[in-house]
């Protein structure tokens, strides 16, 4: 079966984004649960917590359904010591929040290098940063998602993620989430069966469908291998329907959370009725 979303607003607070997955006909969703854009946001207060468990267990969503995202600012790699441990405060504070809603999983972008350290430095940077976080917490695994490699910023390639889960002590709470505009514009094809089965052979040896903990459904407004991260509507982008037909069809993406971030939030009702439909 598949779980199907999209990033759904938490404005007003995290426990409206049950409600606003339900109203698109979601089975799963994915929301931010302070800020994106900045470091610090008030703590979540009790009552913010209980209303947004009581709102998935209203409409009817587990925990293995939700994707929530962590701040854009945060670089887990970060090649200084002063913007890492900034980052590592930050992505604790994210952690503990998704504790604290009863959520286990956390998705984010691995980091980047800025050009001042080495690839490798970076991707155990990266690593440590996982396992000082994990040590702190409890229960909720650190999902890393694949970026399209746009400037410095390092994931773009199934090896690397294999590489920094190699480094992770607690193999359990490691995962990883495939964006497929991210895949494509990082150099995977996914547009024909035999590329599809191609790039997701690699994933299984490079990481392994064990670590697969979500996805985000976007067509790409670039094209192959271009390392530029733009998502577009489904069927509108350089992607095509395909790509999602064959996902639909693939049972190793069944029951974890398939979200999706594309630009035109007016349609994602209509973008879940599709790929279902599909
Ligand atoms: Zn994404
Ligand atoms: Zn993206």
């Amino acid at each position: 079966m598949k779980y199907i979303g999209a990033h759904v607003s938490a404005s007003g607070g995290v426990e409206n984004a049950p409600f606003n997955a339900h109203e698109i006909g979601a089975k799963a969703f994915a929301l931010f649960t302070k800020n994106q854009r900045q470091w610090k946001s008030a703590p979540l207060t009790k009552n913010s917590i209980a209303l947004f468990r009581e709102n998935c267990l209203k409409y009817g969503y587990k925990p293995s359904h939700i994707l929530p995202h962590d701040s854009y600012l945060i670089n887990l790699g970060h090649p200084e010591q002063e913007g890492l441990d900034k980052s590592r405060e930050a992505f604790l504070d994210e952690m503990s929040r998704c504790e604290q809603l009863g959520l286990d999983r956390l998705n984010f972008h691995p980091g980047g290098s800025l050009g001042k350290i080495s690839e490798e430095e970076c991707l155990k940077r990266i690593a440590e940063s996982i396992n000082i976080t994990l040590d702190k917490t409890h229960g909720v695994i650190a999902v890393i998602e694949n970026t399209a490699g746009q400037g410095t910023n390092l994931g773009f390639k199934f090896e690397q993620i294999g590489f920094i889960i190699s480094l992770v002590d607690d193999k359990s709470r490691v995962g990883v989430c495939i964006d497929t505009c991210h895949s494509f514009a990082a150099g995977y094809d996914l547009t024909s069966d035999e590329s599809f089965n191609q790039t997701f052979k690699n994933f299984g040896e490079a990481v392994g469908f064990q670590y697969l903990k979500g996805m985000h459904i976007n067509d790409s407004k670039k094209g192959f291998g271009s390392r530029v991260d733009r998502h577009d509507s489904l069927g509108k982008g350089t992607l095509g329907l395909e790509v999602f037909r064959r996902l639909m069809h693939d049972p190793r993406f069944d029951d974890i959370p398939l979200i999706l971030e594309t630009p035109d939030e007016t349609i994602w009702k209509e973008e879940i009725q599709l790929l279902y439909s599909l």
